[in-house]
């Protein structure tokens, strides 16, 4: 019997019928138990469209994707935003350097991003923001900053005050400051208070974009296109802040200290999903060095199930040496799995037995342990392996 219909998805609470459901699974994040009401509001730092997609950054986004599919799977709405940093000063020199203008050049570069993401099976983000559709909104958080007296105008520049960002951040001084130049934060201009201060608005030269503002023509600071776009789209927190381990610092703390100082509101994120560095022979993957490896190049070699499950397979957190046969253990991997998808659970007949058909996925949801979840599934078969299948998105990948 079924309960009585009172409209379009409302059932008569009087009528008591039907098995109960099981309870919502919850998700731990680096130590973060992630208990979320209603909607999960993801916040990816995305790419900057100078050059086709490389291994490191499939990496941020398939593992971002998979912490919002099992979200997903839990229950909750996963809202994820995934910005595009289309006004950066390393975008306009690469298309000064090919002939092109900025803008169109970015967008050529954004069609081939898209390509890969759908390759790798990763779903369209519910929000992808533009930095050149939120100068205005930089522009509102750089008043903010000055108003809350967190940031000074010198020059047609608005600088943010992060004399105590760096050691807040548990950094020691000089590798703090060491990582910041390796950023171009320029620790020695002259109009800046502190080593540590960072352009929220920033001065435009000859050459460079500007839109005016009320300091004069100019264009944002990078850390603030990420916490304006974050504070846009998701109101003033979030609940997990996701990129690659190398903007830890100082993206990451500079955006959440921007975002706090504006807001008020603290933790800005409640967890963080940094996912560890992709080498290549020793060194960092990096556009900068031509150290690379490029999705499309890597998907002629293998499935792309198989390059989905090579990044998954590991511990998110830690650094990744790729080598080629990498991808020859992941089709091998891929192959066992799918096997014991289709044979029955150790401990009964396929997914019908007494073998638990969620052993594989709770250890997902635990820190998004996937080399465990794989283990459980390969172990046990049936229903788990076809639960971890399905929550990996092995199925989906083009
Ligand atoms: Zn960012």
């Amino acid at each position: 019997m079924a309960a009585r219909q009172l409209g379009p998805g409302v059932t008569d609470p009087t009528q008591r019928v039907g098995a109960l459901p099981p309870p919502h699974p919850t998700l731990t994040l680096g130590g973060v138990r992630l208990g979320i009401v209603g909607a999960a509001r993801l916040y990816v730092c995305g790419i900057t469209p100078y050059d086709v997609t490389h291994l490191g950054h499939a990496a941020t986004f398939v593992w971002s994707d998979l912490l919002a599919g099992l979200l997903r799977g839990t229950g909750v709405e996963a809202r994820v935003c995934r910005n595009i940093t289309d006004v950066d000063d390393v975008l306009m020199d690469a298309a000064r350097a090919r002939g092109r203008h900025y803008d169109e050049f970015a967008l050529g570069q954004e069609a081939v991003f898209g390509q890969s993401m759908r390759a790798l099976a990763v779903a369209t983000p519910q929000a992808e923001p533009h930095a050149r559709h939120h100068i205005g909104t930089v522009q509102q958080l750089a008043q903010t900053l000055l108003d809350a007296g967190a940031a000074y105008e010198r020059g047609g520049t608005v600088w943010f005050r992060g004399g105590e960002v760096a050691s807040g951040a548990g950094l020691d001084h000089d590798e703090a400051l060491r990582r910041f130049a390796d950023y171009g934060e320029q620790p020695d201009h002259p109009d800046k208070d502190d080593p540590f201060d960072v352009p929220v608005w920033q001065v435009s030269t000859d050459g460079q974009p500007a839109w005016p503002s009320p300091w004069g023509w100019g264009r944002p600071g990078w850390h603030a296109e990420c916490a304006a776009m974050a504070l846009a789209v998701h109101g003033g927190s979030i609940d997990v802040l996701a990129g690659g381990s190398d903007l830890v610092f100082p993206h990451h703390v500079y955006v959440t200290a921007m975002a706090s100082a504006a807001t008020g509101v603290t933790p800005f994120a409640r967890a963080t999903l940094h996912v560890g560095e992709v080498r290549l022979e020793g060194r960092k993957m990096a556009k900068s060095t031509g150290n690379l490896v490029l999705v499309d190049d890597l998907l002629t070699r293998c499935s792309p199930a198989a390059l989905r499950l090579a990044i998954l397979d590991r511990r998110y957190a830690d650094p990744w040496e790729y080598r080629p046969d990498d991808l020859d253990r992941a089709e091998q991997r891929l192959a066992d799995l799918y096997r014991a998808a289709g044979a029955s659970s150790t401990a009964g007949t396929a997914g019908t037995g007494d073998a638990d058909p969620d052993a594989a996925l709770a250890r997902v949801r635990d820190d998004l342990d996937v080399p465990g979840a794989v283990e459980v599934a390969l172990a046990t078969g049936g229903e788990a392996a076809r639960r971890l299948i399905a929550v990996l998105r092995l199925g989906d990948a083009r």
